[in-house]
């Protein structure tokens, strides 16, 4: 057995402690959650592992979490007879920074912004938010593949050290010990314990037991609090709003209620159920650019989680979507690998999108202001489908939305649809115009011609934009073209100005030409301008000047 010693946290656990404790105490309730969350993932690894092992769950196969208060000691105490932790995931996961949550957590908190509880919820800091609370914490945990003397104490204040030893554990699982702070006496209060769990755990999956309670004390026999059901299992008509967004809740990461939600069942030669939502706000990742680890969307077969899979059963430009997938005619004992290559996967797959889009068009068509609200958070992470999902581009492109030359100012409102609707008669091209910002889309030259014929233009002014149009050629039959670039639409009195003007300024343009040499491919006499001289115009395949310059920001 190894010793008993102390250990010292690695530097970045300390000041997580530091940010967690004192950013988080407004909102010091959620450490109960957080603790049940764990316990919930231990049963959860446990069932799946006993999926191959079914030794593992060897006389106590009630998977459950107890959550029990000790008025005398003022303790609160969150047990799980699930996986369970050896010595060496007790050093990984709570002496270090172990979830890559935590770390981009700390990069986010530590510059000039200030923690707030909402990103502290997305980033899953759990298991140090029971310092909030407490200035002592023990962890008894024994993993459930190792014999009973094998057990492990793990014990700190939270100020930088922490003390390891070796115990007996005749239970498998993990017990989390808080030693309550002295002026955290709320917490010891069975009812203000089993409204918490309620409030914030109702749908976790496992029944979640308080001690019964005789004479204002707590016995030692234990009952459940929770629902404990898999809520996307019930029928639509027996779940409430509230239900559906406790649920929402329960899946982690956001405080917010979701923006929508689609509940759908599948029967067949392959029955599943999708249980998908809209998040209201973007997560902090998602307005940083990063897709590396995309959580939220959980695969269930036949009701035992088997793993966070969006990027299985999503493709990245729905990576915004929360919920759960629940398949019942996958192999139990998938694998990631063997996922990433399941034909029923890819069928599953499809019926998500299809049903997240479903979603996206009845909000755009019956509630303007929630879609709007989804268009401000996600509209340019959906754009990214233009060129990602070519079987449903036209559907993604409309619910793209823009600002234009007859729109509402900066406001992104005119669909493609609006546009197309109100274009004049032989009118054959859907225009637009990208650049950096919405002042120089709107004020360019090169919209004066397109204003004095009364044509509408698109402005486009995200990022993502010029790279999105580069795979919309096309919408419902007409061309989408860049008003920079090419020929302008003329009639034939326009195109019998233009001859004149080019002759009658022949000299001048040989002139223009021999002063600006290599540095432009020609000067042309053009109908673009009605009060400005002179603007640059592009060929058919050049990059918009904005996007180069972009590019060469980043190297290329
Ligand atoms: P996260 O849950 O996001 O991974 P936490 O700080 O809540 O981050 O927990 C850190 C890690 O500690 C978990 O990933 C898990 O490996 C381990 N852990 C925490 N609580 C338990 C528990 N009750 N049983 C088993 N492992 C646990
Ligand atoms: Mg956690």
């Amino acid at each position: 057995n190894a010793p008993a010693e102390t250990r010292k946290f690695e530097a970045e656990v300390a000041q997580v402690l530091h940010l967690v404790t004192h950013s988080l105490y407004s909102h010091k309730e959620i450490f109960l959650r957080e603790l049940i969350s764990n316990a919930s993932d231990a049963c959860d690894k446990l069932r799946f592992e006993s999926i191959a092992h079914p030794e593992l769950l060897a006389g106590d196969g009630e998977l459950h979490i107890d959550v029990s208060w000790d008025e005398a000691a003022r303790t609160v105490t969150v047990r799980d007879n699930g996986i369970g932790m050896n010595r060496d995931e007790v050093v990984a996961n709570i002496g270090t920074i172990a979830s890559s949550g935590t770390r981009r957590f700390l990069e986010a908190m530590s510059g000039e912004q200030k923690a707030d509880a909402r990103l502290i919820g997305q980033f899953g800091v759990g298991f140090y938010s029971a310092f909030v609370v407490a200035d002592k914490v023990t962890v008894v945990t024994r993993r459930a593949d190792l014999p009973e003397g094998e057990g492990v104490k793990w014990e700190s204040d939270g100020k930088g050290e922490y003390s390891l030893e070796p115990v007996d554990a005749p239970q498998r699982g993990t017990s989390v010990t808080l030693h309550l702070k002295a002026d955290e006496d709320e917490f010891l209060k069975g009812w203000q314990l089993k409204s918490l769990i309620r409030k914030y755990s109702d749908h976790v999956a496992f029944p979640i037991r308080t001690p019964v309670e005789k004479d204002g004390q707590p016995t030692d026999e234990f009952e459940s609090t929770n629902a404990a059901s898999a809520l996307w299992t019930k029928p639509k008509s027996e779940i409430s709003d509230e239900d559906y967004i406790g649920f929402y809740k329960s899946l982690g990461h956001d405080f917010n209620d979701p923006l929508a939600w689609t509940h759908n069942r599948v029967e067949g030669s392959q029955s599943f159920t999708t249980l998908l939502y809209l998040p209201a706000q973007p997560p902090f990742d998602l307005m940083m650019g990063g897709r590396d680890e995309r959580k939220g969307l959980k695969l269930y077969i036949k009701r035992v989680f088997i793993m966070d899979a969006a990027e299985e059963l999503l493709p990245n430009y729905l990576r915004f979507v929360r919920g759960v997938v629940d398949a019942d005619d996958l192999p139990l004992n998938v694998s990631r690998e063997i996922l990433q290559q399941n034909r029923n996967l890819d069928r599953i797959k499809s019926a998500c999108v299809k049903r997240v889009l479903d979603l996206i068009e009845k909000l755009a068509r019956d509630e303007p202001e929630k879609f709007a609200t989804f268009y401000k958070a996600f509209g340019n992470t959906l754009k990214e489908g233009v060129a990602e999902d070519g079987a449903n581009r036209e559907r993604i492109a409309k619910l793209l939305r823009f600002a234009s030359t007859r729109g509402d100012g900066a406001e992104q409102t005119v669909s493609l649809d609006d546009y197309v609707g109100r274009m004049a008669v032989g009118q054959d091209t859907i225009w637009y115009i990208t650049a950096d910002g919405y002042a120089a889309a709107a004020g360019s030259p090169q919209l004066e011609a397109f204003k004095a014929k009364g044509i509408e233009v698109l402005l486009m002014s995200d990022r993502i934009d010029e790279w999105m149009v580069g795979s919309l050629s096309e919408y419902a039959g007409k061309k989408l073209r860049n008003v920079a670039k090419g020929e302008l639409p003329l009639d034939e009195a326009d195109k019998q100005k233009q001859e004149e003007a080019t002759k009658a300024a022949e000299p001048l343009l040989a002139k223009l030409k021999e002063l600006l040499g290599d540095r432009v491919g020609d000067v042309k006499v053009s109908a673009r301008l009605t009060d400005s001289p002179s603007c640059l115009a592009l060929s058919d395949y050049e990059m918009a000047p904005h996007l180069a310059r972009l590019l060469r920001e980043a190297g290329h």
